[in-house]
């Protein structure tokens, strides 16, 4: 089954993909919110090689390797410079090695750098040497294809697209859609990605930022405009028309939710196995989840896609539930109101 190329699976697809490393091991304990460099990886490496194994049985064909912001500016304002290098190699061995336990694909991973600025060429090239030095280590420890994301600007998006090329690797290219229509160097969502696939992007779409419900519409406008496979990993969070991204949700007091204080907006494991099976409806042949994922919503995803996986031993079972079972009217009387209150 590893011996499939990331394009073969997409062709029998389609392919579940989950991401949202960098929230989840915050959640745990292992990552500091605000500049969310995963320091965890050189730090607590079972932490990393747990949470690969938990999406692993929950169904997930692609392990991503964890250098997401494990990149030189980043690393460089919480004073880790020196590790980039381990940093970046290790969390593809992590990555390997967990997904030989289950026969998935490893992606190295590249995301938008915080450097890049369409009005000054000299960041082209500091982008360029970032996204070089990260993915030559990740190709040294073996990866299968690489994933650009959460990019905010095309042309920082074409950089790494380039730079993947020149490795001779295949690109999921996948923008990250904070803004209302179009990215952030004023490109259609939809007409970005043409461009993407046009440069030879082998998967183009969305990642990150948008709930189920916001980011679905312009998936179907990009399924519509391009002929290669369509990428959608949505954050499990009820995004809608008034807060269209995760960034804009706000509690009753009109705090903003994000980044952690999103827990009382996130979507059910019902909810997300419901947005797997609109997102095959409308063509989309890698399917996953982002920032807010937890294995639960990966499982159910992948069993509403018709899989049983290794996890689905423990699938719910509310029929031996001692409370929901059909005998439940035999039940201690005494206890019944107070679970139908
Ligand atoms: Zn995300």
């Amino acid at each position: 089954m590893s011996s499939l190329s990331i394009m073969n699976r997409l062709a029998a697809g389609p392919v579940l993909g989950a991401e949202g490393y960098v929230f989840e091991l915050e959640r745990r304990g292992y990552i500091k919110a605000g500049p969310f460099v995963p320091e965890v990886v050189l730090d607590f490496p079972d932490a990393v090689r747990e949470l690969h194994r938990e999406f692993l049985r929950a169904g997930a064909d692609v392990m991503v390797a964890l250098t997401y912001y494990a990149h030189r500016e980043k690393l460089r304002d919480v004073g880790r410079e020196g590790d980039l290098e381990a940093m970046n190699r290790q969390a593809v061995r992590i990555a390997r090695e967990v997904a030989r336990e289950g026969g998935a694909l490893v992606a190295g991973n590249v995301c938008n750098t915080w450097a890049y600025d369409p009005d000054d060429p000299a960041t082209r090239g500091m982008v360029r040497a970032m996204y070089a030095e990260q993915l030559g280590w990740a190709v040294e420890e073996g990866v299968d294809f690489v994933i650009s994301e959460t990019n905010d600007y095309l042309g920082e998006a074409l950089i790494a697209l380039e730079v993947i090329a020149d490795l001779g690797l295949p690109a999921m290219v996948t923008l990250a859609p904070t803004q209302p229509d179009r990215t952030r160097d004023g490109y259609g969502y939809a007409e970005a990605c043409r461009i993407l696939a046009a440069e030879g992007a082998q998967v183009v779409g969305l990642n990150c930022d948008r709930g189920p419900r916001t980011m679905l519409p312009l998936i179907a406008e990009i399924r519509e405009r391009v002929d290669c496979a369509v990428a959608v990993q949505p954050v499990p969070y009820q995004t809608d028309a008034a807060a269209p991204t995760m960034e804009t949700l706000r509690s009753p007091d009109g705090q903003r939710a994000f980044p952690i204080a999103l827990d009382s907006f996130g979507c059910t494991r019902f909810e997300m196995a419901d947005f797997a099976l609109q997102a095959r409806e409308l063509g989309a042949d890698y399917v996953g989840i982002c920032c807010g994922a937890g294995p639960h919503h990966v499982r159910a995803m992948a069993e509403a896609l018709g899989r049983e996986v290794p996890a689905s031993k423990y699938s719910p079972s509310m029929d031996l539930h001692p409370m929901f079972r059909a005998d439940m009217a035999a039940k201690d009387a005494a206890f019944l109101p107070t679970w139908t209150a």
